[in-house]
C-alpha cells in the first residue's frame, strides 16, 4: 500500500491513512466531497456565527459527525488564523492528536508540521508563524499556559471530547473560565460527544454574576449550545443470557459467530489493555491463518496507544475485498477515533480506569465496570455506514440495574500533586477553592500538599516561592521525577538520571511476554545490576547507543525497538529543557552511589524495609507500614536488600513495588532530614 508522502516519514507514532495523498486534484476533490457529506458541515454557516457572537460555544454531535477534523478547519477558513493567530483543538490522548492532526493535514493537502501541526508532551510539530491550527493534549496547552498566561496565541481554543471529563480537560476548563474573564475576544468551543452541555453550558453562565451579558463590543457571554444531528443507523442490541466469566474468551467466540453468521461488515471489540488485547488478537490471527477455514478472511488489528506505527497504519485502511476486518480495541476507539467500515460492534462492559486511594497513596489502573454513557457510545460505533448490530457481553438486567448511568470524573479518582503544583504555579493559591466543574476530594487535596511540602516545593504557606519548586513546576513530569533531576544538578550526575527519567516516562523497555519466560529473564541477567532496576535501565540504554540505535540488536535481548527510540527522544527534549532551567549536563562517571542519592532525594518516601524474618520477602513502607512485595519484573526480585526505594506501587494480588533500587538507610536522613527525623522516627535507621 502507498505510503501518503505528506506525513513525515521519520517519527514514529504518525498515522498513516489509506486515502490516497491529495497530489492528483482526482485525491483532493474526492476528499472534499467526502468532507462535504459530514453531518456537522450542515451547520457550518451556524457554528461561524455562533462563534462570531458568543464567548462559548458547546457543540454536540455524534463521534463521526466531523467536529473534530472539520471545525479547526471551518475556522481557518473564516478568517481566525489570520494575523498569526492560531486556532487550538485540544484532545485527552496522545494517539488521536496525532491522528486527526495528520487526517486534517491531508484533507488540507498540506505536510504535516507546517500549517497544520500538533503538540504533544516531548513532541512538538509546529512552526511557529506557519502553523495556523494546532492540535495538542489538554495537558500540553496547561503546559502552555505556564509562559502564556492568558494563552495570547490564541484566538479560539476547542476543547474537544469535554464528556470524557479528563483530569486536565476540567482543569482547563475553569481556567479558560478565568482567561476569558480577562481576555473576553478569546472563543472558547467546547465538544462534546454526549449531552452534558446542560452542566457544562451552567458552568460557563455562573461568570455572569458580575458581569454582563454582552461585553462592550456585543459579543454575548452566555454560552450558546448546538446540536449536530448526526446521521447514525440504528443499532440492534444483543445481551448475553447468563452473565460471563471470562470475557475475553466471549469476546473472541462472538467475533467467530459473526463471522459464521452475519453479512459482511467490520467487527469492533472493545477490551481494556495492551495484554488482553494482544492475547485475543493472536487466538484469532491463529485461527484465521488456518486457509482451510472460512476463518481465513478474518484480519484481526489491535488498537492501542503504544502501537507501532506499522500496526496503527492498517487501522485506518479499506478492508481488502473478501476480508473482514476486525479490530481490538481500548476505549480509544469509543468517541476519539472514527473507523470506517464497522457494522458489528462486541462490548465486554469493562475497561481501564484510574483509580486513587489517598490513604495509601495507591494510584492503579483496574480493569473496572463502564458506565451505561459508555456503552451507549461503543453501540453506536456499530450505525456509522448501516445499520449495524452491538453484542453486549453482560446481560440486560445487570445493563438496566446495576451499570451506573455516568462515569466519574478522573480528577475525583487521581493523584492530584501534578495538578495541585501546575494550579499553584499559575498563581492559584486557594486550590479548594478554585472553580472547578467538579470538586476534587478534600483527601487527595490534602495528601497531595503534604506531598509538595515534603519534597520542599512547597513552604509552611503553601505557597509556591522556593526556587527550585518553580523550577519542579517547569518539568512536565511527576514532581518525584523533577525533584530528582533538580538533585542531580547539586550531585554532578544529571546525564545519568535524564537517562532514568525517560526510560521511566515509556511504559516498559521490554518486550511484554505473557507469563513467565525463560528467555527474557536471562536476557536481564545480561543487564542486570545489583544496585538495582533503574541502574539496570542504564545499562540497556548504554548498551542501545552502542549497537548504534539498532532494532536487531533491541530483538535479541528482548527489548522494545519503539521503546528505547521514545526514550532517546524524550531524553534530548529534557536536556533541552533542563539546559533553559539552568541546569548543567554532568556525567558522574558511573558512580551509583551518587545516582542512588539523587533518586532519593525525589523518592525518600518511598522507602521500604525488608521484614526481619520474612520468608516471603515482605517489605514494610516506611511511611505507612504496609505491607509490600518487590514486583517478579525487577531485577531485585529474589535478591531482596534490606532497604530500597521504589519508584511507584501497584497493586493486584498484593501490592507490588515497581522499579526498585537498593539503598542504604543513612541516606534517607541525608536526603530528607525534615521527614525522616520529625515525622518517622524510625529505631531502625537511628
Ligand atoms: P468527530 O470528531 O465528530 O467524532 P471526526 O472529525 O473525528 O468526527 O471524523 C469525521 C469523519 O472524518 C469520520 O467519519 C471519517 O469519515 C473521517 N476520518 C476521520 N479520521 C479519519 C482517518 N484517520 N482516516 C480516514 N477517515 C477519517
Ligand atoms: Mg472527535
Amino acid at each position: 500500500r502507498p505510503r501518503s508522502s505528506l506525513v513525515d516519514d521519520e517519527e514514529g507514532g504518525v498515522l498513516f491513512y489509506s486515502t490516497p495523498p491529495p497530489s492528483s486534484s482526482y485525491g483532493y476533490a474526492n476528499l472534499e466531497k467526502q468532507r462535504q457529506r459530514l453531518p456537522v458541515f450542515k451547520y457550518r454557516t451556524a457554528i461561524l456565527y455562533l462563534v462570531e457572537y458568543h464567548s462559548t460555544v458547546i457543540i454536540v454531535g455524534e463521534t463521526g459527525s466531523g467536529k473534530t477534523t472539520q471545525i479547526p478547519q471551518y475556522l481557518k477558513e473564516a478568517g481566525w488564523a489570520e494575523g498569526g493567530r492560531l486556532i487550538a483543538c485540544t484532545q485527552p490522548r496522545r494517539l488521536a492528536v496525532q491522528s486527526v492532526a495528520s487526517r486534517v493535514a491531508e484533507e488540507m493537502g498540506v505536510k504535516i508540521g507546517e500549517e497544520v501541526g500538533y503538540t504533544i508532551r516531548f513532541e512538538d510539530k509546529t512552526v511557529q508563524g506557519v502553523t495556523k491550527i494546532k492540535f495538542l493534549t489538554d495537558g500540553v496547552l496547561l503546559r502552555e499556559m505556564m509562559d502564556d498566561p492568558l494563552l495570547t496565541k490564541y484566538s479560539v481554543i476547542m476543547v474537544d471530547e469535554a464528556h470524557e471529563r479528563s483530569i486536565s480537560t476540567d482543569m482547563l476548563l475553569g481556567l479558560l473560565k478565568k482567561i476569558q474573564r480577562r481576555r473576553p475576544e478569546l472563543r472558547l468551543i467546547i465538544s462534546s460527544a454526549t449531552i452534558e452541555a446542560e452542566s457544562m453550558s451552567n458552568f460557563f453562565r455562573t461568570r455572569k454574576k458580575n458581569g454582563h451579558a454582552t461585553d462592550d463590543n456585543g459579543l454575548k457571554m452566555e454560552p450558546s449550545i448546538l446540536s449536530v444531528e448526526g446521521k447514525g443507523y440504528p443499532v440492534e442490541i444483543h445481551y448475553v443470557q447468563e452473565p460471563v466469566s471470562d470475557y475475553l474468551q466471549s469476546a473472541v467466540d462472538t467475533v467467530l459467530l459473526i463471522h459464521e453468521k452475519e453479512a459482511v461488515g467490520d467487527v469492533l471489540v472493545f477490551l481494556t489493555g495492551q495484554e488482553e488485547i494482544d492475547a485475543a488478537v493472536q487466538i484469532l490471527v491463529e485461527k484465521a491463518s488456518d486457509k482451510t477455514s472460512h476463518f481465513s478472511g478474518l484480519l484481526v488489528l489491535p488498537l492501542y496507544s503504544g502501537l507501532s506505527r506499522s500496526d496503527q497504519d492498517l487501522i485506518f485502511s479499506q478492508t481488502p475485498k473478501g476480508k473482514r476486518k476486525v479490530v481490538i480495541s481500548t476505549n480509544i476507539a469509543e468517541t476519539s477515533l472514527t473507523l470506517e467500515g464497522v457494522v458489528f460492534v462486541v462490548d465486554s462492559g469493562f475497561s481501564k480506569q484510574r483509580f486513587y486511594n489517598p490513604i495509601s497513596d495507591i494510584e492503579n489502573l483496574v480493569v473496572a465496570p463502564i458506565s451505561k454513557a459508555s456503552a451507549k457510545q461503543r453501540a453506536g460505533r456499530a450505525g456509522r455506514v448501516r445499520s449495524g448490530k452491538c453484542f453486549r457481553l453482560y446481560t440486560e438486567d445487570y445493563f438496566v440495574k446495576e451499570m451506573p448511568a455516568e462515569g466519574i470524573p478522573e480528577m475525583q479518582r487521581s493523584n492530584l500533586v501534578s495538578s495541585v503544583i501546575q494550579l499553584k504555579a499559575l498563581g492559584i493559591d486557594n486550590i479548594l477553592g478554585f472553580d472547578w466543574l467538579a470538586s476534587p476530594p478534600p483527601e487527595s487535596m490534602i495528601r497531595a500538599l503534604e506531598v509538595l511540602y515534603s519534597l520542599g516545593i512547597l513552604d509552611e504557606d503553601a505557597k509556591l516561592t522556593t526556587p527550585s519548586g518553580f523550577q519542579v513546576a517547569e518539568i512536565p513530569l511527576d514532581p518525584m521525577v523533577s525533584k530528582m533531576i533538580i538533585a542531580a544538578d547539586t550531585l554532578g550526575c544529571s546525564e545519568e538520571i535524564l537517562t532514568i527519567a525517560a526510560v521511566l516516562s515509556v511504559q516498559s523497555i521490554w518486550v511484554s511476554v505473557r507469563g513467565k519466560h525463560k528467555g527474557l529473564d536471562e536476557v536481564k541477567l545480561r543487564f542486570a545490576a545489583a544496585e538495582g532496576d533503574h541502574v539496570t535501565h542504564l545499562n540497556v540504554y548504554k548498551g542501545f547507543l552502542q549497537s548504534g540505535k539498532s532494532s536487531q540488536w533491541c530483538y535479541k535481548n528482548y527489548i522494545n525497538y519503539h521503546a528505547m527510540k521514545k526514550v532517546v527522544d524524550t531524553r534530548e527534549q529534557l536536556c533541552r529543557l533542563v539546559r533553559r532551567l539552568g541546569i548543567v549536563l554532568k556525567s558522574c562517571q558511573g558512580d551509583t552511589q551518587t545516582i542512588r542519592k539523587a533518586i532519593l532525594a525525589g523518592f525518600f518516601s518511598h522507602a521500604s524495609q525488608l521484614e526481619e524474618y520474612s520468608q516471603n520477602g515482605m517489605y514494610k513502607t516506611v511511611r505507612n507500614s504496609q505491607e509490600v512485595y518487590i514486583h517478579p519484573s525487577s531485577v531485585l526480585f529474589r535478591v531482596n536488600p534490606k532497604w530500597v526505594v521504589y519508584h511507584s506501587l501497584v497493586s493486584t494480588d498484593k501490592h507490588y513495588m515497581h522499579n526498585v533500587i537498593a539503598i542504604d538507610p543513612s541516606w534517607l536522613i541525608e536526603a530528607a532530614p525534615h521527614f525522616y527525623q520529625l515525622k518517622r522516627p524510625n529505631p531502625a535507621i537511628f
